[in-house]
């Protein structure tokens, strides 16, 4: 047989397993700058891709690349994301299992390139009729749009993805893409109102002030330069070199008809009002009553009614010039009033966040005909979702970003550790017990009911009476002192652990220590909006905004969950999701922190393979067998290497495969048989035999 393997796809070892080291980071580091180098971007461990971003466009894309990986197996052909795309897709068939890939990494380290680049493999690969090319249009076009509202550019990366995403592809028993769901996670809304230096807001703020038309800007009373808007001006990077804003904007546009959307015009009213609203300042009265200074975003915010634009219908309008604004907000001091209007900022923007993925969510639904003549179907679900977080200064954002980080690598133990049981099993080998380290304890005391962190944040901020930041952390400490993943600066001899600040916590992830600051976290967990705005939105005219706030919301006594609840319920879902799938998994790993290509920074390299534990998941992988393949394709490859194989052995695969390696004399401690594959201890012995076949 040919193989499909070059000499230069060949540089280092293609799969970790095959690492004679394999205990020695340095060589796993070594092996995979080797391959980037080469621009071989793609290496395995076992069945989990690992993939550097290599900053630059590769030609490795094309639909003859799709074409070679079509119906191969992984071994036979380079590393790459089309070849897990393609087993995951043929094991969904073939075992009629639901299927998830899972794409962890940094911001920056290309989840959601990667996301794409799956999506398209099914979009171009898959049998499809014209309704299904359809819906593959809709499941490409949704990105655009759901990128324009939820990515930004950071100083990690330009288009940075600030929320989580989850998306099912469902497929009929052809085999075609026959609909979508996405679920969202957190998105980080307090972007909406700041954002650090040499950051921006979400893409959608500068497209529209970019690519949109005079006149469409002048109906919405917005100026061109996004330096007008104080909610833009924070971060004063209105312009990213990598990124058209102009183009995208098109591509946006383009693209929400197709996602069946018709109602853009009200969604661009909102986009518009959050500005408006940023521009609406305050003064200080002399009894200490707050009003707005600026009359004319008033005159703008009534305006912008009659363009439907936010919140206020004609009679609430009226009254802003009776004052009754001023009266609504008259009990808040200034900073109150201006927290108040940030925190309409972000849960307008927050709202319409989530009805945009609903709506997306309508356009891909599975059409009700197909649903009850598609009973065979199956799911392939696809997760990029943001990875392990330590930055200079840690919130509740990467409080939260961690501890899903946590439960990811909780789901990891678990299926990894099972699917090696399982194959071991269903083979009839053995099983020996691996050693790991089990999360579960950091999850606990992240999560557990009463006494977990989340617990306590919740009862801090439902507490009466006095409560702050730094009760909060008081009582963590009464709580949690102790806890060996748990660390403040109280010692337990009493005295102070001087290299932290008494406003932080330190909890000893699986991927290492993060210092989290607490200022702030009770009103990011609070997440609270003003009753009276509540009210004013649910009356918008905007149809969007009055779906967004429902009046139930607001005759409802009870309380809202708070946002760290909300998260870790939403993640038990994400959770029960997962267990009942299949999982494969994506690595990836961010090069260089200058987002260039042919860089390859070891230190910040290592760190990532510590974050993403990929050393404990090849000790997992390697604890027993390096290797394994079916009996079938062991003899297709090697049957040349004996004469009673070759050209061709017809007697039980077994008894072939038996007699090769008696042939090449494999000791009986070197491999085991199962059932239907051949396992492999040492990579060594493979080594041998594949240098066998080359010479
Ligand atoms: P975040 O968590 O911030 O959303 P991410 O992991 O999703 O980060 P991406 O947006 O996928 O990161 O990638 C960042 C940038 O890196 C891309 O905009 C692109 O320029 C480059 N990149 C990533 N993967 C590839 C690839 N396979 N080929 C070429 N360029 C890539
Ligand atoms: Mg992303």
């Amino acid at each position: 047989m040919e193989s499909a393997l070059t000499a230069r796809d060949r540089v280092g070892v293609q799969d970790f397993v095959l690492l004679e080291n394999y205990n020695s980071e340095a060589a796993f580091i070594e092996n995979l700058r080797r391959r980037f180098k080469e621009n071989l971007i793609y290496t395995y461990i076992g069945s989990v891709l690992v993939s550097v971003n290599p900053y630059k466009e590769l030609e490795i894309y094309s639909k003859q690349q799709m074409e070679r990986y079509r119906g191969v197996s992984f071994y036979e052909i380079s590393p790459h994301i089309y070849a897990v795309s393609d087993n995951t897709y043929r094991a969904m068939r073939t075992e009629r299992k639901d299927q998830c890939i899972l794409i962890s990494g940094e911001s920056g380290a290309g989840k959601t390139e990667a996301s794409k680049k799956i999506l398209l493999y099914y979009a171009v690969t898959c049998p499809m009729n014209d309704h299904m090319a359809a819906l593959g249009d809709r499941l490409l076009q949704s990105n655009p749009v759901l990128e324009a509202f939820g990515n930004a550019k950071t100083l990690r990366n330009d288009n940075s993805s600030r929320f989580g995403k989850y998306m099912d592809v469902q497929f009929d028993f052809r085999g075609a893409p026959v609909g979508g769901h996405i679920l969202n996670y957190l998105l980080e809304k307090s972007r909406v109102v700041h954002q650090n230096h040499g950051e921006r807001n979400f893409h959608i703020f500068y497209q529209l002030l970019e690519g949109g038309d005079e006149d469409l800007l002048n109906t919405l009373d917005l100026e061109r330069n996004p330096q007008n808007y104080q909610y833009l001006v924070k971060g004063n990077c209105p312009r990213v070199s990598s990124i058209s804003d102009k183009n995208n904007w098109k591509v946006v546009m383009k693209a929400l008809p197709v996602i069946g959307f018709t109602e853009e015009e009200k969604l661009l009213n909102i986009i518009a009002g959050v500005l408006h609203l940023g521009n609406t300042q305050f003064g200080e009265g002399e009894e200490g009553e707050t009003y707005i200074t600026t009359e004319t975003q008033i005159t703008k915010l009534v305006k912008v009614r009659t363009v439907s634009l936010v919140l206020l219908n004609v009679q609430i309008c009226t009254n802003i010039h009776k004052k009754a604004l001023l009266r609504m907000i008259s009990p808040l001091n200034f900073e109150q009033a201006i927290s108040a209007r940030d925190a309409l900022a972000k849960a307008v923007y927050g709202r319409t966040f989530t009805w945009l993925v609903e709506k997306i969510n309508q356009s891909l639904a599975l059409k009700d005909e197909i649903y009850h003549s598609n009973k065979g179907s199956s799911v392939i679900g696809l997760l990029d979702i943001y990875g392990f977080e330590v930055l200079q200064h840690n919130s509740f954002e990467q409080f939260c970003i961690n501890y899903c980080n946590e439960k990811l690598q909780q789901l990891f133990i678990e299926l990894t550790l099972r699917s090696e049981q399982e194959e071991y099993e269903t083979e009839g080998i053995a099983w020996e017990t691996v050693q790991y380290f089990d999360n579960k304890i950091i999850c606990d005391l992240i999560e557990e009911k009463h006494k977990g962190i989340i617990s306590i944040l919740d009862e801090e901020c439902l507490r009466p009476g006095e409560t702050c930041d730094v009760s909060f952390l008081e009582k963590l400490e009464d709580t949690l002192g102790g806890h060996p993943h748990f660390v403040t600066h109280k010692l337990a001899n009493g005295k102070t652990r001087r290299v932290m600040s008494r406003e932080e916590f330190r909890l000893l992830h699986y991927a290492g220590e993060v210092n989290y600051n607490v200022n702030g976290f009770l009103d990011k967990n609070n997440d609270l909006l003003n009753r009276n705005l509540k009210e004013v939105m649910c009356q918008s005219d905007n149809q969007i905004l009055s779906r967004c706030f429902r009046r139930e919301e607001v005759m409802d006594q009870k309380r809202p969950e708070m946002a760290a609840t909300q998260f870790k319920n939403s993640l038990m879902k994400l959770m029960e999701i997962l267990m009942s799938k299949e999982p494969s998994y994506v690595r990836c790993i961010k090069p260089n922190d200058a987002k260039q290509p042919g860089r390859f920074d070891e230190v910040l390299v290592r760190h990532q393979v510590k974050y993403l534990g990929l050393m404990e998941n090849l000790r997992v992988r390697r604890a027993g067998f390096a290797y394994r393949r079916r009996f079938e394709a062991f003899l297709q490859r090697y049957k040349p290497l004996c004469p009673e194989t070759w050209p061709n052995w017809h007697g039980r695969l077994v008894d072939g495969v038996s007699t090769l390696v008696n042939h090449l004399g494999y000791k009986p401690e070197e491999y085991k048989l199962g059932r239907s594959k051949i396992f492999i201890r040492f990579p060594k012995t493979l080594f041998t035999t594949e240098d066998a076949l080359e010479a």
